[in-house]
């Protein structure tokens, strides 16, 4: 998927005639000099290529005067995506000493006034933002459009920390508009899950080793307020699901403290996602550890069985026939990923477990997909110990049902009078009756 990253290709290159893979032709440079077209139309033209993620062709008409650029950076940039490696030129704020030494001596950002709309322009303000130097600072104010972030992959430390050295002192946050969502998709997942924090002379003190994050994740929580968040584990085949697993088993709790700092406060970090977070959608679980996100509706997402290939892939829903025998976890795990998720919430000795319930949900979709079940007709238990395709569903609920008074009323600080307040709070749902509102599941 093509990403927001400045190029080095020049006017000529954007705009001479040529054909786009979907046989879109731009007009000539000589023609827009003689008949320029009003901004408003190269706004609406370029809204509709960023729609069809000719991103690296609108960052070309982006650059082509000063005007198009304070047009069409609103546009480029209210859906941002990161990608390792494609990502880092848009990251890099390489400052060597004397570049530093040089901005700061001008008052370093603070120094320049970059207009806060569109409608309050100042000529002075404009050709401060577009002086040689003031180029870093003019890519740092362009993230004020994101609304909505990406996250393939994670960009490295390295880039992320001198990132983070460049904004460090600023009174602004970098994603001010950055309220709708965030999507952690499955690869960014898997640097989160397999991360090796630096060493631990990295941290300045404790509460730092408390909040171990990625440097670009540490920034985020600290830099926007995003209202959603989608995470997407991997969709793959069922009869791939095993082998995953077992590649993907190792630090799984890892991953899901990792997750839960997201929106954890600490002395020294003040995660604004802590307040801001209240839906988190978690798409394609199959055998995962489920994360929660305390104070808000939690939507997890299981997958169907899929057959066919991988590149065509064929969604074999639950409780249908053709869903037997497809290789995937039994009931119990099903019951077990689910009823670990609510204890999370409640350790022994937790406080205000009420206010938790009350301000916490749990809705579980499609919660019998890609589990192995055995049909009707199938008497015999010895060759194949799963359960009936037809109930899998009721045992699943049975099972959390019976389990969880079982065990929270034993931890201190959790009452037995809680335990129906807390099924108020769990839902039991279809894939058809709730879709993501954030992703759509489009972008897994
Ligand atoms: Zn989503």
């Amino acid at each position: 998927m093509p990403i927001a990253i400045p190029t080095t290709s020049t006017l000529n290159d954007a705009l001479s005639i040529k054909t786009t893979k979907k046989g879109y032709s731009l007009p000539s440079s000589s023609k827009i000099q003689s008949n320029p077209l009003p901004i408003d139309v190269i706004r609406r033209i370029s809204q509709h290529l960023v729609n069809d993620e000719y991103l690296n062709t609108v960052s070309n008409i982006q650059r082509c005067s000063k005007e198009l650029y304070f047009a069409i950076t609103p546009i480029l940039y209210k859906t941002l995506h990161i990608q390792q490696f494609k990502s880092d030129s848009l990251l890099s704020f390489p400052l060597g000493l004397e570049q530093y030494s040089r901005i700061e001596g001008k008052g370093g950002l603070k120094g320049v006034n970059i207009k806060d709309n569109e409608d309050n322009q100042d000529d002075q303000n404009d050709d401060d933002l577009f002086k040689e130097e003031n180029t870093l600072i003019r890519r740092l104010k362009s993230f004020e459009y994101v609304q909505n972030l990406i996250i393939h992959s994670l960009p490295s430390d390295e880039i992320s920390e001198n990132f983070n050295k460049y904004i460090k002192d600023l009174s602004f946050i970098i994603f001010p508009n950055l309220n709708s969502s965030v999507e952690l998709l499955p690869q960014a997942l898997d640097d989160l899950r397999t991360w090796v924090p630096p060493t631990y002379t990295y941290y300045h003190n404790q509460s730092d080793l408390q909040l171990q994050l990625p440097a670009f994740l540490k920034m985020l929580i600290k830099n926007s307020k995003p209202e959603k968040l989608c995470i997407a584990f991997k969709s793959l085949l069922s009869e791939n699901w095993e082998k995953h697993r077992d590649l993907t088993l190792q630090g799984q709790y890892q991953l899901i403290k990792r997750l839960s700092n997201l929106h954890l406060s600490s002395t020294s970090h003040q995660s604004l996602w802590g307040k801001s977070l209240k839906f988190v959608n978690i798409h394609n679980i199959v055998h995962q550890i489920l994360p929660i996100f305390q104070n808000c509706e939690n939507n997890y997402f299981f997958q169907s069985h899929l057959i066919g290939t991988s590149a065509n892939p064929i969604l074999v829903k639950p409780g249908t026939k053709k869903s037997v025998y497809l290789p995937g976890p039994e009931y119990s795990y099903r019951s077990w990923q689910i009823i670990k998720s609510i204890q999370q919430l409640f350790p022994s000795n937790v406080k205000n477990p009420l206010q938790v319930i009350e301000n916490t949900k749990w809705n579980f979709i499609n919660s019998n997909g890609h589990i192995a079940t055995k049909s009707s007709d199938d008497d015999d238990d010895d060759g194949y110990c799963s359960v009936n395709h037809k109930q899998v569903s009721r045992l699943i609920k049975d099972s959390v049902k019976f389990d969880l008074p079982q065990d929270l009323p034993m931890r201190q600080g959790f009452d037995r009078s809680m335990i129906n307040r807390l099924f108020d709070q769990i839902h039991y749902l279809d894939d058809e009756e709730v879709e993501c509102k954030s992703c759509h599941g489009m972008s897994i």
